[in-house]
C-alpha cells in the first residue's frame, strides 16, 4: 500500500539516524530523499546533523526543486537527487552521504580491484563505478552521476562520498552500507599482504546468483513499495537491458548437511533477503 506522507518522514529520519551512526555522515554530511508522489519528493534539510532529525524537519520539494513547505532550505545536493530521479523511473528514493573507506581509495588513486569478493559480483554486477570529482553543491557533481546511475544503483564520488538509490530509502541504505563494507573488507586484505581473486569457475556462478538477486529484491520491495500502490508505476519496472528471470522469494529453511559451493551461495542469498526485510525496521 502507499506509504503515508508521516510514515515517509519518518523513515528518512530513521535512515538518518542509522547514517549517523555508522560513521558515513558525520556533522552535517549526507543527505537522503524520497519519492512522495509522481510530483512531489520529500528530502532532508540542508547544515543538519542526519542522526538527530524529527519529521517535520523534512522538506518537502517539487520534482524541479522548489520547496513547496518546510522551514529549512531542502539540502544543496538537492540537483544530485533529482538528476537520479530523471535517469531513473524505478527507484523511489536516494541517499548520499560520505562513507570514510570508500573515499579514501579514491583520494589515494588506489582502484577497487574486480573479481575478489562475492558481494560485489552479486549485489554490484562486479563493480562500483566511480564518478569524477565534481564541486559538492553544484550542477557539475549532479551531471556527474547521470551515466554511471543510469546502470548502477551505487557510485562512489571521487574525493567526496558515495551515492545510492533504491526502491525505498531502506534499501538505498542497504545498498551503501554493503558497499561501504566492500571497502573496508579490501583494505583489510591489503592491510594483511594483499588481495588474490575469484577463480572464474567461481565468479561464474555469482554471476548466476545475481540474476536470482535482482528477482529477489524486486519480490520483497515491490511488494510494500514504500511511495506507490501495488501494480503502480514502480511496482516490478524491469530496467533496459537487464535480464529479467522469474520473481520468487527465497526460502529460509534449515541449513544443508553438506554444503558446496552452490548451497553457501543460496544461503548468501537468503541472508541478504533476511538483512533487507530486517533492516526495514
Ligand atoms: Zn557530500
Amino acid at each position: 500500500m502507499a506509504v503515508s506522507e508521516r510514515q515517509l518522514r519518518r523513515d528518512l529520519c530513521e535512515v538518518g539516524r542509522r547514517l549517523y551512526q555508522s560513521g558515513m555522515a558525520v556533522g552535517s554530511d549526507g543527505n537522503l530523499s524520497a519519492l512522495l508522489n509522481e510530483e512531489e519528493i520529500l528530502i532532508t534539510p540542508s547544515r543538519v546533523c542526519k542522526g538527530f532529525m524529527d519529521p517535520d524537519d523534512i522538506i518537502k520539494i517539487d520534482r524541479k526543486g522548489t520547496k513547496l513547505s518546510g522551514i529549512l532550505p531542502p539540502s544543496l545536493e538537492t540537483a544530485m537527487h533529482l538528476a537520479a530521479y530523471e535517469e531513473r523511473d524505478d527507484i523511489c528514493a536516494a541517499v548520499h552521504a560520505h562513507p570514510p573507506v570508500s573515499v579514501a581509495f579514491t583520494v589515494a588513486g588506489v582502484a577497487m580491484p574486480r573479481c575478489v569478493l562475492p558481494e560485489v559480483e552479486v549485489l554490484f554486477g562486479g563493480e562500483i563505478p566511480v564518478a569524477a570529482y565534481a564541486t559538492p553543491g553544484g550542477p557539475a557533481l549532479a551531471d556527474s552521476i547521470r551515466l554511471h546511475i543510469r546502470e548502477k544503483d551505487v557510485v562512489i564520488l571521487a574525493h567526496h562520498g558515495m551515492f545510492a538509490v533504491g526502491q525505498d530509502i531502506y534499501q538505498a541504505f542497504m545498498k551503501m552500507e554493503h558497499a561501504e563494507s566492500t571497502a573496508k573488507v579490501i583494505l583489510y586484505a591489503r592491510q594483511l599482504g594483499g588481495v588474490n581473486k575469484l577463480s572464474e569457475a567461481s565468479l561464474e556462478g555469482l554471476r548466476a546468483l545475481r540474476q536470482k538477486l535482482v528477482a529477489t529484491e524486486r519480490a520483497v520491495f515491490c511488494s510494500s513499495c514504500r511511495a506507490c500502490e501495488p501494480g503502480g508505476a514502480h511496482a516490478i519496472v524491469e530496467r533496459a537491458g537487464a535480464p529479467v528471470p522469474s520473481p520468487a522469494m527465497p526460502t529460509v529453511g534449515a541449513p544443508m548437511p553438506e554444503p558446496s559451493p552452490d548451497d553457501r551461495l543460496e544461503a548468501l542469498v537468503r541472508e541478504i533477503a533476511q538483512q533487507i526485510i530486517s533492516g526495514r525496521g
